[in-house]
């Protein structure tokens, strides 16, 4: 068995992460500070070490709309994202790929245009201080689907050359990606550049979702997609048209709770089959792990070697949305 230590030299990449997710207690307080704000102490334990929920909808809908409260500034973002990358890459991450909600800016208070500056501005200033590459992706919420042609066109109005995807996420139970079709199709035809397609999907709805993303979308990737294990047509599927899947073990098991425990959890399963997987963090401040956690799990837990961890990497990199050269380029660092 490999120490955390040892495993940190295996270079990482991490393509879901939510990044206002990344937001520590700490990093909250402290930004909620700098802002006048005094956030609802209800969402953190009692130590105050980590937030407090009860339930997949309540985490989404209460604990992370009040912590993303504090958030009022570009520089805000800009702060957060700094903050993030630089912890992933002292673990060994040459890339990761966090995604965010257009509409945020608006609870923010600041234009889309400043949001994605100050995200930006903290992935030039992790890059030029520890090496790390990043690209950004924008989310629509699942369970707002009366915002869907809103956030089309929040995401329209600015076109960063960071962005790169599209996707959707929140609780499965509580939309149809029917409701979205046609916001993805418009951002895609009128964006002017190709964008990388992603949804969450087959994370606590089972296979039936997974269909209904391919069918619907398309996809390149699927955000956790675990319970497409419970179908070998759906695997095949996944296969044959180079679907990466995004798991995020400990999400699966602290949030939606599909899984009791890593044993019960499809990872290894899929990954034996062929599925193109990757190991991805979702909301890391929420959930008090990080991606070095998550390469630890997969290899203490799910056995995985350090050969299967690169290559795991590699899954990461040539299904990211970066450019090509950006590609090559990283996976020569593998
Ligand atoms: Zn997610």
């Amino acid at each position: 068995m490999r120490s955390s230590q040892q495993l940190s030299t295996i270079p990482k990449a991490e393509l879901h992460v939510h990044i206002e997710g990344t937001v520590t207690p700490d990093m909250a307080r402290l930004i909620a500070k700098r802002n006048n704000i005094s956030l609802n102490p209800d969402i953190f334990s009692k130590d105050g070490t980590s937030y407090k929920w009860s339930g997949f909808i309540d985490l989404v809908t209460r604990v992370y709309q009040e912590m993303a409260r504090c958030l009022q500034t570009s520089d805000d973002y800009e702060t957060l994202m700094y903050d993030y990358l630089t912890r992933c890459a002292k673990e060994g991450a040459i890339y990761v790929e966090p995604s965010g909600y257009p509409g945020q800016c608006i609870v923010s208070g600041i234009s889309y245009k400043d949001m994605i500056d100050g995200m930006a501005r903290g992935m030039d200033r992790a890059k030029a201080d520890t090496g790390i590459e990043s690209r950004l992706t924008m989310t629509f919420e699942r369970h707002r689907p009366d915002g869907a042609v809103s956030d089309a066109d929040i995401i329209l109005s600015y076109k960063h050359p960071y962005i790169v995807g599209l996707d959707i996420a929140g609780g499965e139970q509580e939309g149809d990606l029917s409701a979205f079709e046609d916001a993805y199709k418009h951002v895609l035809k009128e964006y002017g550049k190709p964008l990388g397609v992603r949804a969450h999907a087959a994370e606590n709805i089972g296979p039936i979702n997974g269909w209904d993303a391919l069918h619907r979308l398309p996809l390149n990737r699927m955000g956790h997609g675990v319970r497409c294990s419970e179908d070998p047509a759906l695997v095949q599927e996944l296969i044959a048209r180079n679907i990466t899947l995004e798991i995020c073990p400990t999400s699966n098991i602290l949030a939606v709770k599909e899984y009791p425990d890593f044993k019960s959890h499809p990872l290894r399963k899929l990954y034996d089959a062929g599925v193109s997987i990757t190991l991805n963090s979702d909301d890391p401040g929420l959930f008090g792990t990080t991606i070095g956690k998550e390469y630890q799990i997969a290899h203490e837990e799910f056995g995985f070697t350090e050969e299967e961890l690169r290559a795991v990497t590699r899954n990461a990199i040539m299904a990211s949305f970066a450019d090509l050269e950006t590609k090559e380029r990283l996976l020569r660092k593998i």
